[in-house]
């Protein structure tokens, strides 16, 4: 803790988490591929001692109590509103996002807004049974040392997911950003330390093999994960060991269906969104979408023109909403998956090739019809600004293929007639259905997905619950 918040600039925010001249590893702006920064290289005997250091500073944040701990997550947030500006001026460049639009200052907005969420949820003991007969209650009692492994796509954000609720409830976190986004994760923590006694949130910066010994440490008690659902299986192989609880956020492939009587142009806007935001490479966008054939080719159009006309380039500049791939892998697969469809026939109504006068990772936003299941871009997860839209004439048929996939993380159903949309919502394997909208998420809802997606919630009172351990008070 190093006093109260001054408001950092960009540069000077990130001279705080780059390690000495020479030190480090380049980290490129995602869209012109300038030297950003320089992220450090934690090594995994750094790691052990961000644990141990972890471990020891639980006891005394978890005997500050609710009401403490809940004030400085409180101060932390304001902190984060403090450093807004240059957080989402880094997070665009090394992400790639743009600033303007549901993208970084969104995603900084978010972080302010998820910690605040969880300093301010109330927890309250669970009475069981009180009668003549016993006297129980149900407390929640922190788990001890969380490891917090992120994703590159939402680094900020998803770390807040992680790192908010585990404090709140007592424990103690060494987050884990991505290789591919670390030093907006690491600006983040910067701030947040400026509040948080010392050892109670260490961001070590690693590759893969860090991640892999945070999962494995005999020093976690609990592993909140986001990521791919391949990494998700090895997570639970190396929680064998340590039987750490985990939270597993893993991929998706959400379906959306457009149910006869919509109107077109009125859901055109939300599907496009739904499906785009930062640029396709969002865990629960609409990544499939089925639309009855009477209003196919109208919902096609829609979304051709929508795709054709949305500013896309370098995030800094406030006219572009969307931006790059944020690597080159990525490009790579979402190139890779339309070319195919392509290949097999499928209609590329807008987009499908690669924009290198943008900078060489922006793919022009795709929308790709005439495509069916079992075509690849419509059975894996593109991750990107492509979207594959498939007609059908019985909805009995789209449900079918909306659940035909081992993923189940969101879904939406578009109607003019909300119940109808609801019944139809009902018969869907996801851990959410939005109705007219996709992908919204709200602090006090919780979040989580079925099947492959993963397994435990974020969010709201579920959330504080799945990073604490019941203990039952009885007598
Ligand atoms: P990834 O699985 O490649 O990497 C995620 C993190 O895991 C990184 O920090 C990485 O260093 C670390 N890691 C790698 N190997 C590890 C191991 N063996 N043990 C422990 N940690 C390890 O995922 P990504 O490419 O960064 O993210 C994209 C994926 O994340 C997509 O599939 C997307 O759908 C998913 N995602 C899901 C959600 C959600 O809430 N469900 C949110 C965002 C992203």
């Amino acid at each position: 803790m190093s006093g109260p918040t001054q408001a950092l600039d960009e540069r000077t925010l990130l001279d705080r988490v780059q390690p000495p001249a020479g030190e480090g590893r380049e980290i490129l702006d995602a869209a012109t591929r300038e030297v950003i920064g320089r992220a450090p290289e934690h090594t995994v005997a750094d790691l052990d001692a961000a644990l141990a250091a972890a471990g020891a500073a639980q006891p005394a944040w978890a005997a500050l109590g609710h009401e403490r701990r809940s004030a400085l997550l409180l101060e932390a947030a304001d902190a984060i509103d403090a450093h807004a500006e240059p957080l989402a001026r880094l997070l665009s460049r090394e992400q790639g996002k743009p600033l303007n639009g549901p993208n970084a200052r969104f995603e900084v907005g978010a972080c302010s807004a998820w910690l605040r969420a969880a300093a301010t949820t109330p927890l309250e003991p669970e009475v069981l049974v009180d009668d003549e007969s016993a006297h129980a209650e149900l407390v929640y009692r922190p788990v001890g040392v969380v490891g917090a492994i992120g994703p590159w796509n939402w680094p900020m954000m998803i770390g807040v997911w992680q790192i908010a609720p585990s404090l709140r409830m007592g424990n103690t976190v060494v987050a884990k950003p991505s290789e591919h986004t670390p030093l907006s994760v690491l600006a983040m923590v910067a701030v947040l330390n400026d509040v948080l006694p010392d050892g109670v949130l260490t961001a070590v910066s690693g590759d893969r093999e860090v991640g892999a010994r945070l999962a494995a440490h005999p020093g976690v008690d609990k592993v909140m994960f986001t990521g791919s659902t391949a990494t998700g299986r090895r997570i639970v192989e190396a929680s064998a060991g340590n039987l750490a609880r985990l939270t597993l956020e893993l991929g998706g492939n959400d379906a959306g269906i457009v149910l006869p009587g919509t109107d077109p142009k009125a859901v055109a806007q939300d599907l496009f969104w739904g499906a785009f935001i930062n640029t396709g490479q969002t865990c629960a966008a609409l990544k499939r979408l089925y639309v009855h054939d009477s209003l196919y080719e109208d919902v096609v159009a829609e979304l051709a023109a929508l795709a054709a006309a949305t500013p896309m380039g370098v995030g800094l500049d406030e006219d572009n909403v969307l931006g790059p791939l944020q690597n080159a892998q990525q490009l790579e697969i979402v190139s890779r998956l339309v070319d195919d469809a392509r290949g097999r026939g499928a209609r590329v109504v807008v987009g499908g090739e690669p924009a290198p006068e943008l900078g060489p990772l922006f793919y022009r936003a795709t929308i790709v019809a005439d495509v069916a299941d079992g075509v690849p871009l419509v059975d894996e997860e593109q991750f990107g600004p492509a979207l594959p839209v498939i007609r059908y004439t019985d909805v009995d048929d789209a449900v079918a293929s909306a659940n035909r996939l081992d993923v189940g993380l969101g879904a939406s159903v578009w109607s003019a007639d909300r119940d109808e949309a609801r019944a139809v919502a009902a018969r869907l394997q996801a851990g959410t259905v939005w109705i007219n909208g996709h992908g919204g998420l709200h602090p006090m809802v919780p979040f989580g997905g079925v099947k492959s997606s993963g397994y435990g919630l974020e969010f709201g009172v579920e959330g504080l619950k799945s990073v604490a351990v019941p203990q039952v008070i009885s007598g």
